[in-house]
């Protein structure tokens, strides 16, 4: 595929806050969007030129989308890999391709991927049935964590297994067979529970040529399992910063990757890290970058998928980003009038309960 130009439209797969935002970059390239997603309310369909609302399984609705973009990309890793076969079959070029969704829907897939690679995880055990998770659980021991294979995100489709969880129930039979109901019986795995001390993240990049850019690691703090903050600079040692590259740069070359990846590691008390999950897309702990560097994830992403070159990842600017989730939306007002407070809304309806509504980044400049 020859690289785009100027006016030329990339197809998204999926409508959310990350399509937006991507949509967004693009515009500012001179490149259009067209938004495929099965949902009407698309807060990326608001800022782009083209929507098709329709079902990842809806076949001729997909070839007609192929026939009407330069190249697809996704932003949601959730996409059925049928569909993106159904886009190559109707001679369209996916970016990333169907190698790294395939590895990062499935938790399982993606964590013996991971090993494949040289890359430390965390210890975990297949669970199909109940009986599995009794023997994960001698396996990889207390406390645990058990999360469907699949669909999970934000802490959804988790539950986690600690000796307190379990002298709630009657006994520790009752206690099993009620986290395995949790995750809704669903085919998961059990994971030991990292004892970090903290939590980073590469954003990475790699381009239609190979060459790869990273971003500066990114310090994340979770609150019930949803990004609350990120920060940069990370406070981390010089060797943590090494090996997380490195594991990122990995990830990237097996994947024969091209776009922008988030890669979430723990570190651990020494200073290894272990690889948490991968996303095959922008990240939300990168947004930061688009107030904070020169070139953001999201025009990455896109000069990456269009056959462009990377730009330069460097930061200018120290920051930290904070997601607006549910009801915190309301913190805009007062957030509008701060100094070097960079606010980001996603043009949401409804600000359910845990739903990702905004973001803003504080921005501290850096002295020249
Ligand atoms: P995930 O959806 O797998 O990224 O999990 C969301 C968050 O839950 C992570 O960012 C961690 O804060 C926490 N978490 C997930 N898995 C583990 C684990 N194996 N050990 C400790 N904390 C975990």
């Amino acid at each position: 595929m020859d690289p785009l130009r100027p006016n030329d439209t990339i197809g998204v797969l999926g409508g959310g806050q990350l399509g937006r935002m991507l949509s967004l970059a693009a515009a500012a390239l001179g490149l259009k969007t067209h938004i495929y997603c099965p949902d009407e309310d698309s807060p990326a369909a608001q800022v782009s030129s083209q929507f098709t609302k329709a079902a990842y399984t809806d076949a001729s609705a997909l070839a007609a989308f192929a026939q009407s973009v330069g190249v697809v990309t996704y932003e949601f890793e959730n996409v059925p890999v049928e569909a993106v076969a159904i886009l190559q079959k109707a001679g369209a070029t996916v970016r990333p391709g169907a190698l790294a969704l395939e590895k990062a829907q499935d938790r399982l897939i993606e964590k013996q991927f991971v090993r494949s690679l040289g890359v430390a995880t965390a210890d975990f055990h297949a669970v199909d049935k109940l009986e599995d998770l009794g023997e994960g659980l001698k396996k990889v021991g207390r406390p645990a964590i058990l999360k469907t294979r699949r669909l999970g995100y934000d802490g959804k489709g988790q539950t986690r297994l600690t000796d307190k969880d379990i002298d709630l129930h009657a006994s520790y039979e009752k206690a099993v067979a009620f986290a395995w109901d949790e995750v809704g019986a669903a085919p998961s795995i059990l994971e030991a529970f990292v004892p970090f001390k903290k939590e980073i993240s590469i954003i990475g990049a790699r381009g239609v040529n190979g060459a790869v850019r990273l971003y500066e690691p990114i310090e994340n703090v979770h609150a019930d399992g949803i990004l609350k903050t990120s920060t940069i600079p990370a406070r981390i040692e010089t060797q943590t910063r090494r090996s997380a590259e490195e594991a990122t740069v990995a990830i990237l070359e097996a994947l024969d990757y091209v776009g922008v990846i988030g890669v979430e590691f723990f570190v651990l008390p020494g200073g290894g890290v272990i690889v948490n999950e991968m996303a095959p897309r922008v990240h939300n702990s990168g947004h930061l970058t688009a107030d904070a560097c020169a070139v953001s994830q999201f025009e990455q992403h896109i000069r990456a998928v269009a056959g462009w070159p990377l730009g330069d990842p460097a930061r200018h600017s120290s920051a930290v980003m904070e997601n607006l989730v549910g009801d915190e939306i309301e913190q805009w007002s007062g957030i509008i009038r701060e100094q070097n407070a960079c606010l980001h809304l996603y043009g949401k309806g409804e600000a359910r309960a845990g739903r990702k509504m905004g973001h803003v980044t504080r921005l501290t400049p850096q002295a020249s």
